[in-house]
């Protein structure tokens, strides 16, 4: 991994992504290892990887502008929110493993040039030099509803360039519980302190390499004071009279309007 194609892997379930996308074919048939070939083409810097384990063999493209004419391009978040989780899943790790492999190139502890990791089973990266092994990066993210009463806390972040109010969340950090960072962040971003901290679930979020823990949480006492430097606004909406929230197919999604 990168590997190339053998007639081994002929059971395995082919998907391809290209930036934010799933390509897909056009007659809705599943993608072959002809596909696969043919895409791979499309880009000097296409990462191609097999993993047996998970039976699956995956082609990372770069953002492309235009693929053949036989396939065309969805979202993946609109792929998630369409098909669900368990179908999503093998497009998800194609999508992490491409930002992975994109990033990790060479050893961290001596500079060498990592090479693909010696055991079938495992999907890692080994140094030849001082045998450090790396494995796919996850980043864990907190996502917190907090309800007061009737009322939710919904925010309308910097960072981002949609016009969507939606949950507080924020990097984990080294050395903190997933609670602690839930308290942390809340109380940074907008002045308010939770308690009765609940888990609601998690998604893979590999853009590029975010686990979403989801929280829920009470109100239990401050006013809200914005860190501006992360928020433009945050404040109580009723949770039957929301703003525009995120689309389906998020976990923000899911907390909100409770589906
Ligand atoms: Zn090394």
């Amino acid at each position: 991994m990168p590997l190339t194609l053998s007639p081994h892997t002929s059971s395995c379930r082919c998907v391809a992504i290209t930036g934010q996308e799933a390509i897909l074919r056009c007659d809705d048939k599943p993608l072959t290892f002809a596909d696969i070939e043919q895409l791979k083409c499309l880009s000097d810097s296409s990462l191609l990887f097999e993993e047996r384990q998970n039976n699956l063999c995956a082609l990372g493209l770069p953002p492309t502008e235009k693929l053949p004419d036989q396939y065309h391009s969805i979202p993946l978040r609109t792929y998630f929110a369409t098909y669900g989780e368990e179908l999503s899943l093998p497009h998800f790790r194609a999508k992490a493993l491409y930002e992975w492999l994109n990033r990790t190139r060479f050893c961290t502890k001596c500079g060498t040039r990592l090479e693909p990791g010696a055991i079938e089973e495992e999907t890692s990266l080994v140094c030849p030099e001082c045998h450090n092994i790396f494995f796919p990066r996850i980043e864990p993210c907190i996502i917190v509803l907090v309800n007061r009463g009737d009322e939710i806390l919904l925010a309308l972040h910097r960072q981002r360039t949609t016009q969507y109010y939606s949950c507080l969340a924020g990097f984990m950090e080294a050395g903190e519980s997933a609670e602690q960072a839930v308290r942390r962040e809340i109380m940074e971003e907008t002045g308010i302190s939770v308690k009765n901290i609940r888990y609601f679930g998690s998604q893979s979020w590999p853009f590029p390499s975010q686990l979403m823990l989801g929280f829920t949480a009470e109100y239990e006492s401050g006013e809200i004071h914005i860190q501006e430097s992360e928020l433009q606004r945050a404040a109580w909406f009723p949770r039957n009279n929301c703003p525009a929230t995120p689309p389906k197919g998020s976990i923000a999604y899911r907390l909100i309007h409770g589906e």
